[in-house]
């Protein structure tokens, strides 16, 4: 395995980190967390380096540079403290080109290059989180239309976004689930926000569907095949929270090694003491081991595929481990970590989220234990 960074993917993580020292960002992303804000003039300039295109294949004008470019970067963007956890949706260009119809297709790639918010997923409900396949709303067709009634909630971005993947189950055939491409200006949706611990910079809500008109056209995919549909792209999201969660811990232990290095107390640098050492070789293993798995997972997804397992277990291991990290680096940073406006507290809540929303850790062990002991099946 050769993770050595091609000349094209080296010039755009350091036309990306040129972007990061270009202005401060930290006061406008601390102002956009504060007014739970998008931050569209970020990540628009993004845009303008391409990182929506790393993704994307040639023929759509991409550049297809892989995942490990995209890790690459996430990496960079995350040590300057960016808000990667709402860029999810500029990667995953893969769902609408592999189940969109050549409408919707146009209707998300017309968004290439603005750095808008173009669309998300949502299967959970009240009474339907981990337990996905308890959803109950539903659709029914009535006079060759199609209407969809229910209720979803903690739907990322949906304040927003202009299109939804709604998943439902037939009405007439509970069985079946089918996902549709669902217009946010139909009549029959309300949104109603939902305030958060963190990841502030992105909008969450519950989705109140009422009678919801809509075409044959905007089935998604193949009708009756939701449920798998939604299963399967799981594995790149859960990557891609990974992938955030390292570059911000990444950060945070940054933040926390500098400020060791010069605050003095007892007549020395903080760094000095081994109670605080302790704490730093520990961080250190972490991030190595998160950066570790990230590249290698990045590389087989590049080369031969990713496995529920193996994303699974980068998104346990880089929730868990991440939040560890700025736990730690919180405490060695004091009183300056706690009060104050210090970056850091940002970053905690928001990695505290990660452990949480994409599938919980619970969930992530499930996955990926069952993927490790069918290797062992005889
Ligand atoms: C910020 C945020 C953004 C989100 N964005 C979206 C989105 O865009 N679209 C969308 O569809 N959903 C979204 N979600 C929903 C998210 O996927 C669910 O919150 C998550 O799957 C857990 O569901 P729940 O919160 O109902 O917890 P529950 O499923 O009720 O679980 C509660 C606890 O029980 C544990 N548990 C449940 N079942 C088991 C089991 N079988 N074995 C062991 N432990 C178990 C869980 O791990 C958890 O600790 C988001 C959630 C959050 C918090």
């Amino acid at each position: 395995m050769d993770l050595t960074l091609s000349d094209e993917q080296q010039l755009l993580v350091e036309n990306v980190r040129e972007l990061m020292q270009r202005e401060s960002w930290e006061a406008y992303f601390a102002e956009c967390d504060k007014n739970h804000q998008y931050p569209q003039r970020w990540v628009k300039a993004l845009c303008d380096l391409g990182f929506d295109l790393i993704m994307l294949p040639e023929e759509h004008g991409g550049l297809n540079l892989g995942l490990v470019t995209l890790t690459a970067v996430y990496e960079e963007l995350g040590r300057w403290g960016a808000p990667t956890y709402v860029l999810y949706q500029l990667p995953c260009f893969d769902t609408i080109l592999r189940e969109g119809t050549p409408e919707q297709v146009d209707k998300v790639l017309a968004y290439v290059g603005t750095g808008q918010q173009i669309w998300n997923s949502a299967c959970t409900e009240p009474g339907a989180g981990s337990d996905v396949g308890s959803l109950q709303t539903t659709y029914t067709r009535r006079d060759g239309k199609i209407y969809l009634n229910g209720h979803k909630t903690f739907i990322t971005s949906s304040m927003h976004v202009p299109y939804l993947v709604i998943m439902a189950r037939n009405a007439d055939q509970p069985d079946q689930f089918t996902e549709f491409f669902v217009d946010m200006s139909l009549p029959g949706i309300t949104k109603e926000p939902l305030d958060k611990l963190g990841l502030r910079m992105d909008s969450c809500s519950d989705i109140y569907l009422t009678d919801v008109e809509l075409e044959e056209k905007d089935v998604f995919g193949t009708e009756g095949n939701g449920f798998r549909r939604g299963i399967a792209d799981f594995d790149f999201e859960r990557f891609l929270v990974a992938a955030c969660d390292y570059g911000t811990a990444l950060c945070a232990f940054e933040d926390a090694a500098r400020y060791a290095n010069q605050r003095v107390q007892f007549g020395k640098p903080i760094g000095r003491f081994q109670l605080n050492q302790l704490k730093f070789a520990e961080m250190a293993i972490r991030i190595d081991s998160m950066r570790n798995m990230l590249f290698e997972t990045a590389w087989h997804y590049d080369t031969d595929g990713m496995t529920s397992a193996s994303a699974a277990m980068c998104k346990y291991h880089c929730a868990k481990a991440s939040f560890a990290v700025v736990d730690d680096a919180m405490q060695v940073m004091g009183g300056v970590a706690v009060a104050g406006d210090h970056r850091i507290q940002r970053i905690w809540r928001d990695l505290r989220v990660d452990r949480i929303s994409g599938g919980t850790d619970e969930m992530m062990i499930l996955t990926l234990a069952k993927g490790v002991l069918r290797q062992y099946q005889s």
